[in-house]
């Protein structure tokens, strides 16, 4: 399994610019290459090369950089290709696509740039690296992580990193190769629902709640507002910062939320069984202002982020359908809509089973799970 780790840098200020500089220089001549792509039509990385690399390595890059930086170009269009194709930009001839089409893929100065061994090395036991840069070879560039990504940086990684300066930070994202751990046989399967209040709640009553995120997408959103109706360059600058702060928080909330749910299943010998989310933006039970906080995104990172800590430690997870789970009795299976006499609360007009409405959810997608996994084994038995 292949999965990015980001760790932050911590350069001197004489370090800083020199890395600054380097970007400038990589994605001047990106866009230098990326107009010769435009104006010949050889996209490709070998043809593109062969009409820029003599040109680019004479900007001051070394081989190494000058190879990253025609491939960086040749990729970047073949994205937005296939951006196109999916329609991304619109159907043909729509003003948005006429306009991606009718001039070269430009870069930031400030674009990310991928470093190879021989231009980035790691120092685990210093905690630093020695990077390539136009003004020579900086060494000693401390960096900080996690103790998770850390010990797994200095145990998996493999291949490429993305140097990137986001709000004048500087990070590097390392790819690195999990091996596969055999996927332990579940004794029972913790079911897990998704909602706004409680961002995730568990069928054993455990409720993640997403107070400290909905606070700050209520006041960005509030901002937002205001700020809009500015549409100064300075509050578009606010607004993307803003959007990329709230960006981050969730996806520490997530990462903290699933790491909870995988340590539970794996203490208890289980499974993890989740909503399987194709359909969640037309999900029903969402009123009107709650769909504006719904971010179907969040939701699915919060699924991959299970998968992988849950893949990492070998425990099972199925992905089960979610229709009906809100109505219907984790008790005795009566399934109703007058079982839900209000958002929070789940009360069988059955059997008389009460619960609240998210564990009751979350029960029954975790025996849907049991069944799911019984009926998907059979299969693997037989054949
Ligand atoms: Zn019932």
């Amino acid at each position: 399994m292949k999965l990015v780790v980001q760790v932050r840098l911590l350069p001197t200020a004489e370090q800083a610019a020199a890395l600054e500089a380097t970007l400038r220089a990589c994605n001047d001549t990106a866009n230098f290459a990326s107009v010769t792509a435009f104006t010949t039509g050889d996209r490709r990385e070998y043809a593109l090369r062969k009409h820029t690399y003599r040109e680019v390595k004479a900007r001051g890059l070394g081989a190494q950089a000058a190879q990253h930086v025609i491939k960086k170009v040749a990729d970047a269009y073949t994205t937005l290709k296939a951006g196109i194709r999916a329609g991304n930009l619109g159907p043909k001839g729509s003003a948005r696509r006429a306009r991606a089409e009718s001039k070269p893929v430009t870069f930031r100065a400030d674009a990310a740039q991928p470093f190879d061994d021989r231009c980035l090395s790691w120092d685990h036991t210093a905690r630093t690296v020695s990077i390539w840069t136009t003004t020579g070879r900086v060494k000693n560039v401390a960096f900080v992580g996690s103790l998770d990504q850390l010990k797994m940086l200095a145990v998996c990684r493999k291949g490429e990193s993305d140097l990137v300066c986001r709000d004048g930070m500087w990070f590097l994202y390392a790819t690195c190769e999990i091996p596969d751990v055999p996927v332990t046989e579940p004794d029972g399967f913790i079911g897990v629902d998704l909602g706004i209040a409680n961002i995730a709640t568990t069928s054993d009553g455990t409720r993640h709640c997403g107070k400290g995120l909905n606070a700050v997408r209520h006041r960005n959103r509030e901002l937002r507002r205001r700020l809009q109706a500015k549409a100064t360059k300075s509050a578009k600058r606010l607004l993307k910062k803003r959007r990329r702060t709230e960006a981050r928080f969730a996806a520490d909330t997530n990462h903290t939320i699933a790491k909870q749910i995988v340590t539970e299943a794996e203490r208890t010998g289980r499974g993890i069984a989740l909503e399987d989310l194709g359909g969640i933006r037309d999900r029903v039970r969402l009123r009107k202002p709650q769909r504006v906080t719904l971010h179907s995104w969040s939701f699915h990172q919060l699924g991959s982020f299970i998968a992988y800590k849950a893949a990492r430690h070998g425990v099972a997870v199925i992905h089960v359908d979610p229709a009906y789970t809100s109505q219907t009795c984790s008790a005795c299976g009566h399934v109703d809509k007058a079982n839900r006499p209000s958002q929070a609360t789940f009360s069988c007009t059955s059997c008389g089973f009460a619960e609240h409405a998210d564990v009751n959810a979350a029960r029954n997608i975790a025996s849907r799970g049991v069944a799911g996994w019984a009926v998907s084994h059979a299969a693997n038995d037989a054949a």
